[in-house]
């Protein structure tokens, strides 16, 4: 068994595990179940209950707020073929794998159909729909996490995308990377380097401590690559000018450009995470007078069905 895949086996489950390693009562299960890679447990400063890391996989009360729906996103309504999203023209986006490494409380897809939607067992259908679709030139992997996948059926995979000659970019969403480092396989650093598509790599960083040294030496394998940081603005985690700024410095250190910051994607039993778009604006000015312009990530919406809106 490879190092990494001994790691992401290395995890605290449930309400008790996770209140006995944290000496706290406040775990409770609730909807999501709770799973927090041990790495990434060992982040936290376990006297503090506000820590920024502990909140996001510390599942939250639920508290009465109107929007909040199962399935924010309507995936499903997008979804040609079983395992396949097509929202946007020149782009599908795969479901390749049902696991995470990690839970995150506010996960919009804590509710998604997985067993409905698996591009790997279902390539041959997808396979057929990309072929029959000349305009799509990017392909982006999602999930759950498509790091969750051994190297060898990620290679196979990118491998059969490249047949498609009009493809020529491949979108990797992933927070694996930044929850158990050793993920960063010399083999996977390989695979992304001698693939013919153009790769980006969209990591999942939500703030600066979650960046660790074994995640800033990793990385730094990894060549070739376009890296681009998506996170979500969130109530007690990052919704304070300070933090905004210091992950975008810390993820420029390492390498990485942030790009989006998300506005909360309205899930049921995420509540508590909700910062109000009057505050997200306000923080976004802030960020946009201090950091150097390719520093502040662009403050997007979620709409569904719809494209992205930009908020500022
Ligand atoms: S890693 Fe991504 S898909 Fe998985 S629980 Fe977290 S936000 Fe959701």
């Amino acid at each position: 068994m490879s190092q990494w895949s001994q790691q992401a086996r290395k995890v605290l489950k449930g309400a008790k595990i996770s209140n006995d390693f944290f000496n706290t009562q406040a775990f409770q299960e609730r909807n999501f179940p709770i799973k927090i890679p041990l790495e990434y447990a060992q982040l936290i400063d376990q006297d503090n209950p506000n820590d920024p890391l502990l909140k996001q996989v510390m599942p939250q009360a639920k508290i009465e707020q109107s929007g909040f729906t199962q399935e924010p996103l309507q995936d499903e309504d997008n979804s040609p073929v079983a395992g396949l999203i097509h929202k946007y023209r020149n782009r599908v986006l795969l479901i390749t794998s049902q696991v995470c490494a990690i839970h995150c409380q506010y996960c919009f897809r804590q509710n998604f159909n997985y067993t409905q939607h698996d591009a790997i067992s279902n390539w041959a259908e997808i396979e057929r729909y990309i072929s029959q679709d000349t305009n799509i030139n990017e392909v982006i992997l999602s999930g759950g996490d498509p790091l969750s996948l051994s190297d060898e059926k990620l290679e196979k995979l990118i491998k059969n995308i490249e047949n498609f000659d009009y493809v020529t970019t491949l979108r990797i969403h992933t927070r694996s990377l930044v929850v158990i480092p050793s993920r960063i396989t010399d083999y996977l650093a390989k695979i992304l380097a001698k693939t013919r598509l153009k790769v980006v790599l969209v990591t999942h960083i939500n703030h600066a401590n979650e960046i660790s040294e074994a995640f800033s030496k990793n990385i730094a394998k990894i060549e070739n690559v376009t890296f681009l940081n998506q996170s979500v603005l969130l109530s007690g985690v990052n919704d304070d000018i300070g933090s905004l700024k210091q992950l975008s410095l810390k993820l420029f250190k390492v390498g990485i450009l942030p790009y989006y910051l998300h506005m909360l994607d309205q899930v049921s039993g995420a509540e508590n995470y909700l910062v109000s778009a009057e505050k997200a604006t306000q923080l976004h000015l802030q960020l946009q007078a201090q950091l150097s312009g390719y520093l502040v990530p662009r403050l997007v919406r979620d709409e569904g069905k719809s494209s992205k809106t930009w908020l500022l």
